[in-house]
């Protein structure tokens, strides 16, 4: 990692490859920091069937790998690091990570979101104990188990979908008394014989019994009653929440958390972009956070010549 850049793409998810792709090709310096491994949340999905130019679908992490290196290819530099502090103001902008201090003439906003907790107490406890937030990365710890999803909407589906070819049991259990999410999922979930819906309940507790997780309870929002399922895991899938605590001082973010953008992906700050989850948009996917990066590059430069 160099001491400047003049752009730096903090999360390296499809927004943030694409944004470095776009950028390096335009001729500038770009570094991505990215603190775990290229792809953020594509990058647990074993299959993308949405991203158009694979036509059998690709693996996420695969689709991620491609990305990095598609960028790597023209002169990207991808740093493992965890960006710890921003001044976002400053000029040049200050990034502090784990590997030191970089500055950078514009940054792009490229943290993506993360899973959304089901707030019920010892929740934080128990994952890696039978609560998990990833049914493709943790599924196959369930095989041939019981297993509840908590959730009402395309994760949700998707996830008991998947974990219905893997294990005995799987109980889809949402507070509502339909699903939120698309139609096209309804059919293969009802075609599931090991598959159960639970409608109208919250889960409200977790049955532990020495550190594991045992079963859950809930209460049904119609009638009040209380109840238990036992199970060996709970799949948590309620939506996401934006990774910007870091820049929430700094930039204006609606009162969900995400930050403020319009088509130009422009923040509240010059200098500053946002591409992806994160931001405010319609439709959070592989294919308009990859959108998003290409259109970012162009407000990049066209800031980066206003410096001049
Ligand atoms: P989502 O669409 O926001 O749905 C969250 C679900 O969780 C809702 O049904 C909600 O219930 C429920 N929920 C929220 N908080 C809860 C709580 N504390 N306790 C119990 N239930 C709670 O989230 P998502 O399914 O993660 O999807 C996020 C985005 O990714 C969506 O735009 C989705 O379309 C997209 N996605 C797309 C695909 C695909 O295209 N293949 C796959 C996965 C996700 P209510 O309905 O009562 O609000």
């Amino acid at each position: 990692m160099k001491e400047q850049y003049d752009v730096v793409i903090i999360g390296g998810g499809p927004g943030g490859y694409a944004a470095a792709l776009y950028c390096v090709r335009a001729g500038l310096d770009t570094l991505v920091l990215e603190k775990l491994s290229a792809g953020g949340q594509m990058a647990t999905t074993t299959q993308v069937d949405n991203y158009p130019g694979f036509d059998e679908g690709i693996d996420g992490f695969e689709l991620a790998e491609k990305m990095q290196r598609g960028a790597e290819r023209f002169g990207a530099v991808t740093e493992y690091a965890e960006v710890t502090a921003l001044d976002l103001n400053a000029s040049p902008k200050r990034i502090t990570t784990s590997a030191g201090t970089v500055l950078a003439k514009a940054v792009i906003l490229a943290t993506g979101a993360s899973p959304r907790l089901l707030g019920v107490p010892n929740e934080e406890a128990m994952r890696g104990h039978g609560v998990s937030y990833c049914a493709t990365c943790d599924g196959m710890f369930f095989r041939n188990k019981t297993v509840v999803v908590a959730g009402g909407g395309n994760s949700a589906a998707e996830d008991a979908l998947a974990l219905s070819k893997i294990c005995k049991k799987v109980y889809l259990v949402h507070r509502r008394d339909t699903l939120r999410a698309t139609q096209s999922y309804l059919a293969p979930l009802q075609k599931a014989s090991n598959l159960e819906f639970v409608w109208n309940k919250q889960i409200d507790r977790l049955l532990v019994d020495n550190q594991q997780l045992t079963g859950i309870g809930m209460t049904d929002r119609v009638t009040g009653e209380t109840s238990e399922l036992s199970c060996d895991g709970l799949f948590v899938a309620v939506g996401r929440v934006p990774d910007t605590a870091l820049v929430k001082e700094q930039v204006a973010l609606d009162e969900q958390g995400y930050i403020i953008a319009d088509e130009t992906t422009r923040t509240s700050v010059p200098g500053v972009f946002v591409v992806g989850d994160a931001r405010t948009k319609p439709m959070r996917q592989i294919i308009t956070a990859a959108a998003d990066g290409a259109t970012a590059s162009k407000f990049v430069e066209e800031y980066l010549q206003s410096l001049e």
